[in-house]
């Protein structure tokens, strides 16, 4: 008999993911709030994660990564969202951003940053979208000319998740044609001479502090390059399909932790003589919403075990994708419907969750886009097969 489908996490796992929740509810949790009201991290915090190894899981240990796979990075990640999902949106630009550099860097060039980033000392950023749109990111607009052994950067960056607190970020520009083809990708420092970072006033995600990244003829060393000139664009669609289903991950977490929460002070507190929970107008939305949650999660975990079995999974994590956080943001609000009064007030977390958890029904793409992804991977697939089939015939 097969065994191949299995649902169980092993010791080592455990052994992390209770690393993670203990020190989340430890130095997280009774900080989230104070984080948002000071517009950034506090940087002994991301130190201490980043001895207990909670960045870069699966990072190849030469880059100061454990090693381990993606559905164990995921599960570290679920673990630390539950106490801030802020964090977690720190862990997910990591993820995303060292396995384009481990991938498509100059091992020497990308070493140190890696090395730095997963001990706590540097921040990531990913600088895609522009003022023009973020949506139709092939037709991005920045420029980035060769000149010797350096590229000169010109034009502005928008939307930049970190942007006043990152070290480093991995910029598009175009070097070629118009179009996806003459897009590429560059690792560049962001204390280089005419880098300017500014911030905006945001609803949600405030401790990240999403902002603007100006660049005034920055000279940018050729070596800093990630793969091949007019690549960029495809490897960054490719590293979008990782962190997309991370994203689902770190959305849910947040609405599970409301849900356990809301459970436990529903059932506490009474109306008509009866529990909270004895009242089915109270229990049936929450029950709906664990499955949902409970099937979104296992829709995550699958993306993530596919990519480790190298099998694809573009389709799949648009729909963790679009379906996450809509669901996340649907549920929060329910839990804090269900809390009451006391639930819109900044005494318990849910309008900060419910204000974080919403800022990535845009970010890394909208619903709209990640249904253009599942439509045409799906027409992709009919396509080969309605020509197999004539072939077959
Ligand atoms: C919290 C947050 C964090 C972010 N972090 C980053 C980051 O770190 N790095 C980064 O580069 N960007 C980041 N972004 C930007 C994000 O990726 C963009 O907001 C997103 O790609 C959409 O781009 P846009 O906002 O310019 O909207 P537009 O592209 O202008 O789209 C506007 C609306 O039109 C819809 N639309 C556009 N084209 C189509 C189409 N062809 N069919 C149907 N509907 C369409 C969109 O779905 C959207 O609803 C972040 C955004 C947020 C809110």
């Amino acid at each position: 008999m097969s065994h191949s489908l299995n649902f169980s996490i092993t010791e080592d796992q455990q052994a992390l993911v209770d690393v993670a929740r203990d020190f989340g509810q430890r130095r997280l949790a009774p900080f989230y709030k104070q984080r948002e009201v000071e517009g950034a991290f506090d940087r002994d915090t991301l130190l201490e994660m980043g001895k207990l190894g909670l960045f870069g899981v699966e990072l190849a240990e030469e880059y100061g990564g454990l090693g381990l796979d993606c559905v164990t990075a995921g599960l570290v990640l679920d673990a630390i969202c539950r106490s801030d999902y802020n964090i977690g949106q720190l862990m997910v630009t990591m993820s995303l951003s060292a396995s384009l550099l481990a991938r498509h860097g100059e091992p020497t060039v990308v070493r140190p940053w890696l090395e730095k980033m997963t001990a706590g000392e540097t921040i990531p950023a990913i600088a895609l979208t522009e003022p023009g749109g973020g949506s139709d990111a092939a037709n991005l607009t920045l420029k980035a000319i060769r000149n010797g052994d350096t590229y000169i950067l010109d034009g502005e960056k928008t939307s930049t998740s970190f942007a006043t607190q990152a070290g480093f970020a991995v910029v598009w520009a175009r070097t070629g044609g118009p179009g996806a083809r003459g897009v590429s990708a560059f690792l560049v420092p962001l204390d280089l001479p005419g880098i300017v970072t500014s911030e905006f006033a945001d609803l949600g995600g405030r401790s990240a502090g999403r902002g603007a990244v100006h660049f005034d003829r920055v000279a940018v060393p050729s070596s800093h390059l990630l793969g091949e000139e007019n690549q960029g664009f495809i490897q960054v669609m490719q590293g979008f399909d990782y962190s997309r289903a991370l994203i689902g991950l770190q959305v849910l977490a947040v609405a599970q932790q409301s849900l356990d929460e809301t459970w436990r002070s529903a059932a506490e507190r009474s109306s008509m003589g009866r529990a909270l929970t004895d009242h089915q107008g109270v229990a049936f939305p929450l029950a709906e919403a664990e499955t949902h949650v409970e099937a979104c999660r296992l829709l995550c975990l699958k993306t993530l075990w596919l990519k480790d079995q190298g099998l694809p999974h573009t389709a799949e994590a648009a729909m963790c994708k679009w379906w996450g956080p809509k669901l996340a943001f649907e549920t929060v609000q329910t839990c804090l419907l269900i809390n009451g009064h006391a639930a819109y007030t900044e005494e318990l977390p849910y309008e900060q969750r419910l204000r974080d958890v919403l800022g990535l029904q845009l970010g890394d793409g909208t619903a709209q886009i990640m249904k253009l992804v599942i439509a045409r991977q799906k027409v992709g697939q009919q396509r080969k097969t309605s020509i197999q089939d004539r072939r077959d015939q």
